[in-house]
């Protein structure tokens, strides 16, 4: 792992973005529930898929599925804009005061079917998706900017297999496989 990302990984306290009574649990490598039936991924996991969007300082970065906003401190700490987009609207307040109490001030919330995208924002650079769809949004690769990439879980639910999926700068998308995965849902309107 980059020496950066693998600093903010262990600085990070993963305690502040879940309630009781599972802060104690908050330091193992696990999944752990954030309320209304949805989960935070394990920690390796959300610094390896942080990772394989090669992120930067210029990039607009879109992310569904806001959560606990762990995931999102990722991102807005090695981007240069976050937009999240959660369809739960007390998990998006939540977790913007949490982010803003961690002093982030380049993250923009909203509550929607991230399904869509953010289309007033787009292109992004990066998008993350951190709910799975049966198959990729069209608005996601529609709003993904040419040499953008997108890491994206896709398949039935409880099963899935984490997608990178890469746009070239004349507009063709291509995929690849990254590993198998177990994603929540992505409840679409
Ligand atoms: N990345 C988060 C965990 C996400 S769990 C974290 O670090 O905590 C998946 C999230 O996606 C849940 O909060 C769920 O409510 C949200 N979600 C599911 N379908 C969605 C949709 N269509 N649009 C936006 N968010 C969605």
């Amino acid at each position: 792992m980059d020496e950066k990302l693998l600093q903010f990984f262990s600085s990070l306290d993963r305690s502040r973005f879940v309630d009781e009574p599972y802060k104690a649990l908050s330091s193992l490598d696990r999944p752990l529930p954030i309320g209304h039936g949805q989960t935070i991924s394990q920690p390796s996991l959300v610094a390896y898929m942080t990772e394989q969007l090669e992120l930067n300082k210029k990039h607009a970065v879109l992310e569904i599925g806001t959560g606990s906003g762990y995931q999102s401190a990722f991102l807005a700490e090695f981007s240069g804009e976050l937009y999240t987009v959660e369809r739960i609207g007390e998990l998006s307040k939540k977790a913007e005061e949490r982010l803003s109490s961690l002093g982030y001030r380049n993250i923009h919330y909203r509550v929607a079917d991230g399904s869509l995208g953010w289309p007033e924002h787009a292109p992004f650079d990066r998008i993350m998706v951190t709910a799975a769809p049966k198959n990729i949004p069209k608005p996601l690769i529609d709003q993904l900017a040419p040499e953008g990439i997108m890491i994206i879980p896709v398949g039935p639910e409880g099963w899935q297999e984490l997608l990178k999926v890469t746009k070239d700068r004349h507009g063709s998308v291509s995929e690849r496989k990254l590993l198998d995965v177990a994603f929540v849902e992505l409840v679409r309107k």
